[in-house]
C-alpha cells in the first residue's frame, strides 16, 4: 500500500511548469496532492529531503529488458529494478526480444509479465516489420489496439524506401511514433567501429558515419511527405545533428535521442580493444561528441536515452570482431549525462531533469514528467553532490557490460516512488 508522504525541505524541479524552489512535496494515495485539499489531521510519513532535487521520475525511451526470450541477459523484474536504482520510473521496452514483439500476444506476455514482475512501468513497443526482417508489414494497427506506445526495428532498420514510405504512412494513420535505428547496412556493412583515424590505426573495420545520415536523410523526406512522427534514436554523428537541426527548421515532425556513452566518450576509448566500448551506432569522433553536446543543448537533440542493452559476460569477453553491440545504461545514466552536461556548465538540473523525463513523457505520449497535484506519484529524489564510483558488480541489472566502470562520478539517486510507491532507496 502506497501512504502518506511529505517529502520536506528538497529542491522541487517541475519541467512542466517551470517550478525550481525548496519546499516540501505532498503525496497521499499513490498522487501528488496539495495538502490543503486534506484533512488538517492527516499524518505525513516524513522523507527528508533536504540538500536533494525532487524532481519527476525519470523516464527511458529506450531499453532492452531482453524478455522474452534472453533471461541470462536480463529480465522484466531485473531490468525494472536497474531501473529503478537510476531514478526511472518508466521505461520504453524495444522489440527485439525472441520472439521479436511483432504480434499482439507477444505484447500481451510482455504487459502481464510487467503488472507481475515489473517495480516500474514498461511501455511496451511493437515492431515494424515482421521478424525486423524489413520485409513485410508487422500487423500495425493490432499492434497499437495491444497496447505499444511506439514502432521500431530497433537493432535493425528497414532498407527499402518504398516499404518505410507504407509504414510511415500506416503511422502517421495509427498516431504512433516510430523510432528509427538510422543505419544503411549496405554502408555499415559489417563495421565494428566509426570509420576514422582510430579504425584504421587499431585495424578495425569502419562504420561510416554517412550509414546513419542516409536513413536520417531519407526518413526526414519520408516524414516530410506523410506527417508521420519520426524519431531518431541514439544519434552518433554531427551531420545527423545538422540534418535534424534543418528538417526541425522546416517544421518536419522529427525528433531524437542521443545516449549518455556518445555524449561522455569518443572512438579513442577503443584504443585496448575493451569490447565494453563497442555499441551501434559505435562512438565517433571530437567533434561528433561535441556536436551531439551542441544538440543536446540548442533541443534538436530532444532527450537523453541509455539504449540499456545487456550482454553476459562470457558473450562480450571475446575478439572485437565477435563481440556483441551494445552497453547497459540504466543505473549510471543520471551520472553520466551529469557529468557531462551539468559539470560542464551546458545545462543546469531543470534543463537535464526536463530531458530525461518531461520530454520524452511529451515525445512518447506516456504519463508522467510533472510533480502537478493529481498526477500519479512517480518522482527521484536525487543528492546533485554525492561522490561514488561505478562498480559494475553492485548492478542490479543483470549484466555488467559497462564502458563506465570504474568512473569517479557525482549524483545519485537516492529514492525513486512509482504511483505513491517507494520502490528504491540508497
Ligand atoms: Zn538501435
Amino acid at each position: 500500500m502506497s501512504g502518506f508522504y511529505r517529502l520536506s525541505g528538497g529542491r522541487i524541479l517541475d519541467p512542466s511548469c517551470g517550478r525550481d524552489e525548496v519546499g516540501d512535496l505532498f503525496v497521499a494515495d499513490g498522487r501528488f496532492v496539495d495538502p490543503a485539499s486534506l484533512p488538517a489531521e492527516t499524518s505525513w510519513e516524513w522523507i527528508d529531503a533536504s540538500g536533494r532535487i525532487v524532481a519527476p521520475g525519470l523516464i527511458d525511451a529506450h531499453v532492452h529488458l531482453r524478455e522474452p526470450g534472453e533471461p541470462q541477459k536480463e529480465t522484466i523484474a531485473s531490468g525494472t529494478h536497474a531501473a529503478a536504482a537510476g531514478g526511472f520510473t518508466a521505461v520504453v521496452a524495444m522489440p527485439n526480444t525472441r520472439p521479436p514483439a511483432d504480434q499482439p500476444n507477444t505484447i500481451g506476455w510482455i504487459r502481464e509479465r510487467a503488472r507481475e514482475h515489473g517495480i516500474v512501468r514498461v511501455y511496451p513497443t511493437g515492431c515494424l516489420s515482421e521478424g525486423r526482417k524489413g520485409e513485410k508489414l508487422a500487423p500495425l494497427a493490432s499492434l497499437r489496439a495491444a497496447g505499444v506506445v511506439a514502432l521500431t526495428d530497433d537493432g535493425s532498420c528497414i532498407q527499402d524506401a518504398g516499404l518505410m514510405r507504407r509504414v510511415m504512412e500506416y503511422a502517421a494513420m495509427l498516431d504512433l511514433p516510430i523510432l528509427e535505428h538510422c543505419e544503411a547496412s549496405s554502408v555499415s556493412a559489417g563495421g565494428v567501429a566509426h570509420e576514422g583515424y582510430w579504425s584504421t590505426v587499431l585495424g578495425l573495420r569502419g562504420w561510416p558515419s554517412l550509414a546513419e545520415e542516409i536513413i536520417v536523410s531519407r526518413d526526414i523526406l519520408l516524414a516530410e511527405l506523410t506527417g508521420a512522427r519520426l524519431h531518431c534514436q541514439h544519434l552518433s554523428s554531427a551531420g545527423s545533428v545538422r540534418l535534424v537541426r534543418e528538417a526541425k527548421r522546416r517544421g518536419v515532425r522529427v525528433t531524437a535521442e542521443v545516449t549518455p556513452h556518445h555524449l561522455a566518450l569518443t572512438d579513442e576509448a577503443l584504443a585496448d580493444y575493451d569490447t565494453s566500448f563497442k555499441m551501434n551506432p559505435p562512438l565517433g569522433s571530437e567533434a561528433d561528441r561535441e556536436a551531439l553536446r551542441e544538440g543536446i543543448v540548442d533541443g534538436t537533440i530532444d532527450f537523453i536515452a541509455s539504449d540499456h542493452a545487456p550482454h553476459c559476460s562470457f558473450e562480450k569477453e571475446v575478439e572485437f570482431d565477435r563481440a556483441p553491440f551494445g552497453v547497459v545504461g540504466l543505473e549510471t545514466m543520471l551520472a553520466v549525462a551529469a557529468e557531462t552536461l551539468v559539470k560542464t556548465k551546458l545545462l543546469d538540473w531543470p534543463g537535464l531533469v526536463a530531458r530525461l523525463s518531461t520530454i520524452p513523457a511529451r515525445i512518447l505520449g506516456v504519463p508522467g514528467g510533472s510533480l502537478a497535484a493529481g498526477a500519479p506519484a512517480d518522482l527521484a529524489v536525487i543528492d546533485p553532490n554525492l561522490q561514488w564510483t561505478v562498480n559494475p558488480e553492485a548492478f542490479l541489472s543483470r549484466s555488467r557490460n559497462t564502458p563506465f566502470a570504474g568512473w569517479e562520478v557525482q549524483g545519485r539517486v537516492m529514492l525513486t516512488m512509482v504511483g505513491g510507491k517507494i520502490v528504491w532507496r540508497l
